[in-house]
């Protein structure tokens, strides 16, 4: 992204604010007049003084009065200054504090109609995409801080003191005027130099800041194998590489400092010696008060450019991090596709025909699958980790497309569905339980936002898990994730029967439950079933021998179907997974110890 692109692209970010701009605009163009005014009042006091001096009758009096209205003047100036850049920062601020907020708000609003292939794709995992948001509206709302606040006030300055100076004098104009080039060409190979260097530092800031929150994350692990040593000298390493790269930008940044100093210090000289030499040879207008007049102004010429390097970097820093950003808020083709139908009722029969899918990743997790998943039943899922079984699920909540293939519900094509109305029909329990950071109501609400408290507890009830919430010392208004996994799952499934949907999957709800709470939400799930489209995605066989219809899945393929006892007798991959799963149960000395 080029500069024009980057301006285009925060344009219509600036212009709610377009009042704020004309405010610091004008305050700027005011300031900048204000600045000169030191220049000014120095050179006709200094003149002033200068015909005293010279005078036979002098008298204290014209001492006194010049002496008075210089006070005035310059403490005048002072404090209309003082409140103009006040006023000018306020504003300038102001206005990057509220397009930080909107960029932020933009890009997540936009992040949330995003489908889910967008979340799954590498370049977009979690941390990435936070740094890529944060960093974006970090340095996009810098530009705007460095174009109101910084830049144009001391470029307004800069133009207008060298305009004072052409206007005294041509040729003091024109050194004051070659000064600059100079200076910026010393800037530009200062910023250069430092380019790399500063990209370096970029990367070694995730890598710290990835090195802390991996330690934090693992702490327990770290621990019980006595790592600390190794993590810490890895991030050793890091701190070295950090420690380096700050000495030699550091080394880098003060000898062109020193340069440009160098550079300013024989413009000055150049300036006071041209101006002496004009006032000596009686040029016209040349007054001894035009020394300190145009050393001030030429003051102010250079002073943006020493701020120049700054603006620079931050301006890279910025192309660099705006294209990330504004990738995220144009790309209109990762927004998630909906159509338009809405049924009176959902039934909940789903039918695939011929489905193939393929993550954005490459991994090809579905290969021909056919299946008829009927309302009123339970329908199981069954096959070996990453045999596609959570993949089908996302599949029919609309989460991905299939590659090729249809899929009907109620004899309509998915894709056709109002999402929203379609979602709004879906409840679901994953085996990671999404609890959100917030109470317990608050969390089973999420089910449906418009429930009674009357309802909730009725939901807490159903998932077995009200008396557990009754114990705790702020009941229903005790955050959430304090609970423990098992609680936490059936915390979800309140949610899902506080949501009442007629199609629900479960993927592998009673997984972190114990063996009384699986045996509870096995009842209310039976309890549920009625009129309902249940698929449950499960590794217990007590769940799975209960079910309607079973898909046997193997590598994203339907290897068997049909009713447990019947496929069981064919035998194949569901009796390998069954009879597996019975000898890890140790079924035999169960029956044994209980008999
Ligand atoms: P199961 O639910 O049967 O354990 P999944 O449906 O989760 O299996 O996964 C099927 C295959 O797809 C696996 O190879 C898995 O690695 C892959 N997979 C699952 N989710 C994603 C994803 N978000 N991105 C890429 N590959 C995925």
């Amino acid at each position: 992204m080029n500069l024009w692109g980057l301006f285009k692209n925060l344009q219509i970010y600036v212009k709610p604010y377009k009042w704020l701009v004309f405010l610091t605009l004008l305050l700027t163009l005011v300031g900048s007049f204000m600045a000169q005014v030191n220049a000014i009042v120095l050179d006709k006091t200094i003149d002033a003084i200068n015909a005293l001096i010279g005078v036979e009758d002098f008298a204290w009096g014209m001492a006194a009065r010049i002496l008075t209205i210089i006070s005035i003047v310059l403490l005048g100036k002072e404090i209309l200054a003082a409140l103009i850049t006040f006023a000018q920062q306020y504003f300038g601020e102001r206005m990057r504090i509220l397009i930080s907020r909107d960029l932020a708000q933009a890009a997540i609003e936009k992040m949330l109609t995003f489908r889910m292939a967008f979340f799954s794709r590498d370049d977009n995992e979690t941390g990435k995409l936070q740094t890529r948001i944060d960093q974006g509206v970090g340095s996009l709302s810098r530009t705007v801080q460095n174009f109101f606040i910084d830049l144009l006030p001391l470029f307004t300055s800069a133009i207008l003191a060298l305009i004072l100076m052409f206007l005294a004098n041509v040729y003091v104009g024109l050194v004051a005027l070659c000064i600059v080039p100079v200076y910026f060409i010393i800037t530009y190979r200062q910023a250069r130099k430092l380019k790399g260097w500063r990209r370096d530092m970029r990367t070694y800031r995730e890598a710290k800041s990835h090195g802390i929150m991996s330690i934090i994350e693992s702490i327990n692990v770290i621990k019980s194998f006595n790592r600390e040593r190794i993590e810490g000298d890895k991030q050793l390493d890091i701190q070295n590489q950090v420690t380096s790269n700050q000495m030699q930008t550091r080394k880098i940044s003060f000898y062109y400092n020193a340069v440009k100093t160098f550079v300013k210090q024989v413009g000055t000289v150049l300036v006071i010696i041209l101006t002496a030499y004009l006032v000596l040879i009686d040029y016209p207008g040349m007054t001894i008060g035009k020394i300190m007049y145009h050393v001030l102004l030429f003051g102010n010429v250079v002073a943006p450019i020493t701020q120049l390097q700054r603006i620079f970097d931050d301006m890279n820093d910025a192309l660099i991090y705006a294209e990330g950003f504004f990738s995220i808020l144009n790309s209109d083709d990762e927004v998630e596709s909906s159509g338009t139908y809405r049924s009176e009722k959902i039934l909940g029969n789903f039918e695939l025909s011929h489905v193939d899918f393929t993550y954005p990743n490459g991994t090809k997790a579905l290969r021909d699958v056919n299946m008829k998943i009927e309302s009123g039943k339970i329908t199981a899922f069954v096959g070996l980790s990453g045999a596609g079984k959570s993949t089908i699920v996302n599949l029919l909540d609309k989460f991905y497309e299939p590659e090729c293939g249809t899929i009907l519900l109620d004899g309509v094509p998915l894709q056709e569905y109002d999402t929203q109305f379609l979602r709004e029909n879906i409840g679901i329990v994953l085996q990671k339980n999404h609890i959100f950071d917030g109470t317990i109501e608050e969390n089973i609400l999420y089910g449906n936002p418009q429930a009674s408290h009357d309802e909730v507890v009725e939901a807490a009830k159903k998932a077995y898990i009200y008396e557990q919430i009754m114990a705790l010392p702020h009941t229903f208004q005790s955050k959430a994730n304090q609970l423990s996994g098992g609680q936490q799952q059936r915390i979800a499934i309140a949610r899902m029967f506080l949501k009442n949907p007629p199609i629900i999957f479960l993927d592998e709800p009673t997984a972190s439950l114990d063996a009384i709470a699986t045996e509870q939400i096995k009842n209310s799930i039976d309890a549920i079933k009625q009129d309902r489209t249940v698929i449950i995605i499960s590794h217990s066989i007590s769940q799975i021998i209960d079910a309607d219809m079973i898909y046997a899945l193997k590598e994203g393929h339907v290897e068997q179907s049909g009713n447990p006892d019947e496929i069981y007798k064919k035998g194949g991959i569901y009796k390998e997974i069954i009879d597996a799963s019975a000898r890890s149960l140790n079924i035999e000395k169960i029956v044994n110890t209980i008999s």
